[in-house]
């Protein structure tokens, strides 16, 4: 039953299993942070983390920290940490350079893979995986298809049977759709396609089965809704099968196999290492280990349960003021987020930023969609309530109509 008054909002926060994570974050007063799908909340750990690192490990230790404090392999104790949320085992997954990055590394993996040479991408999908996907094609001469993926079309075109590797967002970015990861995994298996899925909107957000649905490889960002802080590494998941035979592009000296021998050649590291390239930004590091920290606390089947109750809530609020949304309907095709459309041309930008004016924190997405991410650990079912009445206020009232509401940033 989805709550039908700000009291009933209150009970279910009262009784909220999840509701101690609130505390070990900081958020602003009046704020309602409707952005960690963008840029995850500080948890309360971090600054202490982050400064005795820089304090203790690099002002008082020194080189020795590499051994000491094991900085030299953050990217697989990192990486084990985020193994649990993406279904993944702890030696699947390494932590390392940007999610952009990591999608080129595995994108050339998969196509070196395959004798043949079309990477398929979806239309619609994160501009970055569109550009990379362009990039890794043009350096192995392979060619990119792109696919509506809502309809017939991805089975059609995989049937064609000339697709190396198909590259997916498993929640995508502006609509909040959660694909079906065993189903796409296995249809592409049969024709023959290795899948790289792009995490960026699951991890922390969805419980995702990389094992159990089979994947070849997958990448996500840290700095959404796990909450590591702006600009944080990204993960890269390779399965173990694809070990052995996996040839990345970047071939540096942290993936290679003895580095301390300082030998001429290159020869890959055995595992998951050998997708790492060079060395790490360990400051930000510090940062993304004190938010896992926080996450290996957490129950995702909770998450998932508030999150869906969330957006059921938001959804539910924003049909009664008539605002119509892209996000799916039905629980098992819909992440974290929810995505409504401009009630007329024009509107969205400043319908959010005269949200944001009022404390609650949104964002809009070219040409016409105004997103808003929820993130259980730290969001209580009164603050979805309060965002929805600001919205309903917001359109009702024409506020949005003021000319300063109009003015747009560098960044939307
Ligand atoms: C946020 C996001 C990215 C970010 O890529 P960066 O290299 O970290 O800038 C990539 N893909 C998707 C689908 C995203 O949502």
């Amino acid at each position: 039953m989805t709550p039908a008054t700000r009291a009933d909002c209150a009970a279910l926060d009262a009784a909220d299993p999840l509701a101690p994570f609130r505390e070990e974050f900081v958020l602003p007063e009046g704020v309602v942070y409707l952005d960690g799908n963008s840029l995850g909340a500080l948890p309360r750990s971090t600054p202490g983390r982050v400064a005795d690192m820089i304090e203790r490990e690099w002002g008082r230790d020194l080189i020795r920290s590499w051994n000491d404090a094991g900085w030299w392999d953050k990217p697989r104790t990192l990486g084990a940490k985020i193994a649990p949320l993406v279904g993944a085992a702890a030696d699947e997954v390494v932590v390392g350079d940007g999610t952009s990055a990591n999608l080129f590394k595995t994108l050339v993996t998969a196509l070196r893979m395959s004798d043949r040479s079309v990477v398929l991408g979806e239309a619609g999908n994160f501009p970055t995986d569109l550009y990379v996907a362009e990039g890794a094609a043009s350096l192995t001469g392979a060619t990119q298809r792109r696919v509506d993926l809502d309809g017939p079309e991805l089975a059609r075109d995989l049937e064609r049977g000339d697709v190396a590797v198909l590259l997916l967002s498993h929640v995508d970015y502006r609509s909040g759709t959660l694909r079906d990861m065993p189903g796409i995994t296995r249809l592409a298996h049969e024709h023959g396609a290795l899948v790289v899925w792009d995490l960026c909107h699951s991890a922390g957000a969805v419980p995702v089965d990389l094992s159990g649905s089979g994947a070849d490889f997958a990448v996500g960002c840290t700095y959404k809704y796990l909450n590591a802080g702006p600009g944080a590494p990204a993960f890269l998941y390779a399965a173990r099968r694809h070990h052995a035979v996996a040839d990345q592009p970047l071939s540096g000296w942290h993936g290679h196999a003895r580095p301390f021998d300082f030998t001429a050649g290159y020869e890959p590291a055995e595992g998951v290492s050998r997708f790492l390239s060079g060395s790490q930004p360990l400051v930000a590091d510090a940062a993304l280990e004190a938010s896992l920290d926080v996450w290996a606390r957490a129950d995702m089947g909770l998450v998932r349960a508030k999150s869906l109750a969330m957006t059921d809530l938001f959804l539910e609020r924003a049909a009664r003021a008539g605002i119509s949304s892209i996000t799916p309907a039905e629980h098992a095709r819909r992440g974290s987020q929810v995505a409504l459309v401009q009630p007329e041309e024009g509107s969205g930008y400043p319908i959010v930023q005269a949200l944001i004016a009022r404390g609650v924190i949104g964002d809009f997405r070219a040409p016409d969609v105004m997103r808003f991410g929820f993130t259980p650990l730290y969001l209580r079912y009164v603050d979805v309530w309060d965002a929805a009445q600001a919205l309903l206020e917001v359109v009702e009232t024409g506020e949005w109509r003021q000319e300063r509401f109009s003015r747009r940033g560098r960044v939307t």
